[in-house]
């Protein structure tokens, strides 16, 4: 069935996320749009499982879930890390790579030792935002940022796998870059543009 549902201004949206800085991130966005931002921890719903096998169906899960118990339009993001020479790999499993304790150096080490003599070094970043309405109807959009990986990691700034990954067209890391020229070029600005375009009445 097509979907030409949007969300109209004034609008007041679940960000099926219990991050503060996610919550931060959409409610800047959104500002300029009228639409309301409250976050998931704020009306103590439950995180769910990820169970998915895929960046889409994750970002429904999540999406659903908190649309279902709200009674709101939910919004949902699913992003990670795709290696070329790891099939794709850590991809939705991305920050379960970090370990328990999420921590970003073991992750890029394993891609780096993983990857080994490889000389295949393109990967990309996949973010999937979802938006869900209460009555089960979901619409998603899709960013990605394609470029290689580096070894050893370079630059301070950003998150996560940053450090070891150039994008294309460039010859710095993600985390030699300011964040808002990150913004400009990747995976999850894309997909919040995408977003806006399709998923926000004009
Ligand atoms: P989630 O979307 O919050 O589940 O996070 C997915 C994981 O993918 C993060 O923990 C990071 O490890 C990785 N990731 C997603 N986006 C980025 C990015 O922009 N830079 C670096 N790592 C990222």
């Amino acid at each position: 069935m097509a979907n030409t549902r949007t969300l109209e201004k004034g609008a007041k949206i679940v960000l099926a996320s219990h991050n503060a800085g996610k919550l931060r991130e959409f409610s800047m966005l959104l500002a300029q749009t009228g639409i309301t931002v409250v976050s998931a921890a704020s009306l103590n719903l439950p995180e769910p499982e990820e169970t998915a096998d895929s960046f889409e169906g994750n970002a429904a899960i999540k999406a659903l879930a908190a649309a279902q118990a709200s009674g709101l339009p939910a919004l949902a993001d699913d992003s990670g890390f795709c290696v070329a020479a790891l099939d794709g790999q850590p991809g939705i499993y991305s920050a379960r790579w970090g370990g328990p304790q999420k921590d970003m150096h073991i992750a890029m080490n394993r891609v780096h030792t993983e990857t080994g003599n490889n000389p295949d070094r393109s990967a990309s970043f996949v973010a999937v935002l979802c938006l869900a309405w209460p009555d089960g109807e979901t619409r998603s959009v899709r960013g990605e940022c394609h470029g290689h990986t580096i070894w050893p990691p370079r630059g301070e700034h950003g998150h996560g796998y940053d450090p070891m990954f150039v994008p294309e067209g460039d010859t710095r890391s993600f985390a030699e870059m300011p964040e808002s020229e990150k913004n400009t070029l990747s995976h999850r600005g894309k997909a919040l543009s995408l977003f806006l375009k399709e998923c926000v009445a004009g």
